[in-house]
């Protein structure tokens, strides 16, 4: 069991961890790549380097640094967060255990570019399997996401109907994935979400295809996916948290570009620290309960 699991090796993640192993914690940081800063190679404005420096140095030299301390780190995806008693994060290799969660996954990234997505959402256009699948039950479901992720939301979803479609939207689909599908494969790029007052069809560039509710599971989960499946709130695709950086759900933090704000290495790894600071008091209050 972990007292700390942190989602994230960018800045904040790493910063946090980095601060929370200090403070004697016992600490997992998951990371399924070098993240946004990983996709940069000039950074000229972040303090201490005279020349330029990659964002890929400053990543790698971070998880490093967090390495070096005594954090553990995996280079796992996360594809869910659930909260029993303790929490249970779960990537498409293991589940690991911890008292508290800290996301810091970076900002949540856009969504489908496809005709009447946005206006649908709410109407028949859902992110979330556990939260809105019940409303579904016993009615045609599509399913969009072409991952382990997607993976996660048919589980859910088989509970409440068996007619259930999987759009790929164009994207290829790995074998191992494929292989899990028993369920109608649609792999054709999608061109129009169409309805009334609610979703009625996809429109795909071969086909129409029937549905009352599609759900949207692309790719890897946002921190915003997260902050939707565990009950924590969010405004403008940012996880909302206190001056704590704590949500509203009991022990789960988050900081960095997920939680808007200056969208800068020098803001997430601060918002690591202060977030840090705020979970080792927080674990505190647990041992005198
Ligand atoms: C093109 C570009 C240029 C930029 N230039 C600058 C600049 O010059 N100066 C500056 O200060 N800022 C710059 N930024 C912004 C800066 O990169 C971000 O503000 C900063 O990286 C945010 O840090 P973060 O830790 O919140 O998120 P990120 O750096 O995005 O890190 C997110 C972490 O979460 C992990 N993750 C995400 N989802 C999952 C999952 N499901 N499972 C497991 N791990 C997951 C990723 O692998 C990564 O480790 C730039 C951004 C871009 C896009």
């Amino acid at each position: 069991m972990y007292d700390v699991i942190v989602i994230g090796g960018g800045p904040a993640g790493a910063s946090a961890a980095i601060y929370l192993q200090r403070f004697r914690l016992k600490v997992l940081m998951i990371m399924k790549d070098l993240g946004t800063l990983g996709k940069t190679n000039h950074i000229d404005n972040y303090w201490a380097f005279e020349n330029t420096v990659s964002g890929q140095h400053l990543v790698e030299q971070g998880v490093a640094q967090a390495e070096r301390l005594g954090v553990t780190v995996v280079e796992e995806e996360v594809i869910g967060i659930e909260n029993f008693e303790d929490y249970v994060v779960k990537t498409t290799k293991n589940e690991y255990q911890g008292k508290t969660v800290l996301i810091a996954t970076g900002q949540a990234k856009p969504n489908i570019k496809v005709k009447g997505f946005k206006e649908y959402i709410g109407r028949g256009v859902s992110f979330c399997a556990i939260c809105d699948g019940f409303i579904y039950r016993n009615k045609k479901i599509g399913v969009i996401g072409n991952a382990e992720f997607m993976l996660e939301e048919l589980e859910v979803l088989r509970n409440f109907t068996k007619d259930i479609t999987v759009f790929t939207n164009g994207l290829g689909l790995p074998l191992h994935i494929e292989e899990e599908i028993t369920e109608k494969l649609v792999t054709e790029p999608l061109c129009e979400i169409q309805g009334d007052e609610v979703v009625k069809k996809v429109v795909t560039e071969e086909n129409e295809y029937e549905v009352d509710g599609l759900f949207i599971a692309i790719g890897t989960p946002s921190s915003n996916d997260f902050a939707l499946r565990i009950g924590a709130f969010t405004e403008n695709n940012y996880i909302v948290v206190d001056e704590n950086h704590m949500t509203n759900v009991p022990g789960l933090f988050a900081a960095g570009d997920c939680i808007g704000g200056l969208l800068q290495v020098v803001k997430a790894a601060s918002d690591g620290a202060h977030a840090a600071i705020a979970i080792n008091k927080y674990l505190k209050t647990l041992k005198t309960v």
